[in-house]
């Protein structure tokens, strides 16, 4: 069968290429710190961006652990960019020195983005001291050298009453966007106990107030919503609604071993439709019953609240990642602010 005649086309994929990273946040939700044993090669991923373009994938997020922790990490991105898919690479900005900079722009990264938790105090406290200021000065450098650069914020108990005063931190510099998602139970804050509520609704209602005349994007994830009177002006784009859990509809997650599961942040072995050592991705997303929980949905299988919702259909419970780590049931959503 062609590509083009698959009725599912995959578009996006998010890409762990190490589990490395210099930290080890106590709400890692893929428990970054140590390489896993046995990732992928180099000549391993170049063959995965090589299977990414050929199945149609037009944009990739290139994550870890810290993905420059990884020394052939600019191979492994130019190799997706020489096919023309478009490449961010998410970082905790920790460690950007010129060499990086310089393979960035060689690479024709499209954008960079840097995990920002909160103010100074709240990142520090999760990471390092210093780690706060090193993120600001990796978003001002990056931004001189003429790369596009966005923040990405994890929302917990104790950063999202804070988000007005980081806001007024973050308008101060360079950004194209601010990205808010909510942190999820999974991984090193599952064990940890961390506590992740926090009150969805004032924070769309922040967003809808600071995004018309903030001086770059401002939008929440896919794990916070949904249809409240401000869907449609907080996704970042005028007018963009959540659609639905995209995972195994139009992309996919593969980790640093070669696990390809639907979101890379449906971070659960139950998940794994298969292994790139042993399969192809066109066979692994082309498999009869893979991605089936999203493939097969209909608004039947909704749960809760959802089951009754009059944007079900559409909605279809959001996200999956949120509901499996917090209730373990995928088509309701505790979170939601409706
Ligand atoms: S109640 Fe459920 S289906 Fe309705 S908007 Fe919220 S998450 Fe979506
Ligand atoms: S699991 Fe959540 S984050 Fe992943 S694609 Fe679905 S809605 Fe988006």
């Amino acid at each position: 069968m062609e590509v083009r005649d698959f009725p599912f086309q995959l578009r996006s994929a998010v890409w762990e290429i190490t589990l490395a990273c210099c930290f080890r946040c106590a709400y890692c939700g893929s428990r970054g710190g140590q390489a896993r044993e046995n990732e992928l090669t180099t000549v391993e991923c170049l063959d995965v961006a090589r299977q990414l373009a050929d199945i149609g994938c037009r944009r990739v997020s290139v994550i870890g652990g810290e993905a420059f922790m990884r020394p052939d990490w600019a191979e492994i991105v130019g190799s997706l960019t020489k096919r023309g898919v478009k490449v961010c690479i998410i970082t905790n900005g920790f460690r950007m020195t010129p060499h990086i900079i310089s393979e960035l722009k060689r690479v024709k990264i499209e954008s960079v983005a840097v995990s920002v938790d909160g103010v100074r105090e709240i990142h520090d406290a999760y990471r390092q001291k210093g780690s706060y200021e090193r993120a600001l000065d990796t978003l001002k450098t990056l931004a001189e050298a003429k790369i596009p650069v966005s923040v990405i914020t994890s929302l917990r108990a104790d950063n999202a009453p804070l988000l007005e005063q980081l806001y007024r931190e973050l308008e101060k510099l360079p950004l194209f966007a601010w990205q808010i998602q909510a942190c999820s139970p999974m991984g090193n804050a599952g064990d940890n106990g961390v506590s992740v509520r926090f009150d969805a609704r004032e924070v769309l209602r922040f967003v809808d107030r600071v995004a018309p005349t903030a001086p770059f994007m401002v939008g929440v994830a896919d794990n916070i919503g949904y249809y409240t009177p401000e869907e449609g002006r907080v996704r970042g784009v005028q007018g963009a609604c959540f659609e639905g859990c995209a995972a195994g509809l139009t992309t996919i997650g593969i980790d640093s071993i070669g696990n390809v599961r639907g979101c890379e942040s449906m971070y659960d072995e139950r998940f794994i439709e298969g292994n790139l050592r042993g399969r192809t991705l066109w066979d692994i997303w082309t498999a009869p019953d893979a991605f089936a929980y999203n493939r097969r949905f209909t608004s039947e299988m909704l749960t809760g609240a959802c089951r009754t919702c009059p944007h079900g259909e559409i909605c279809a419970g959001g996200c999956r990642s949120y509901n499996h780590f917090t209730t373990g049931r995928l088509y309701e959503n505790c979170l939601c602010a409706r």
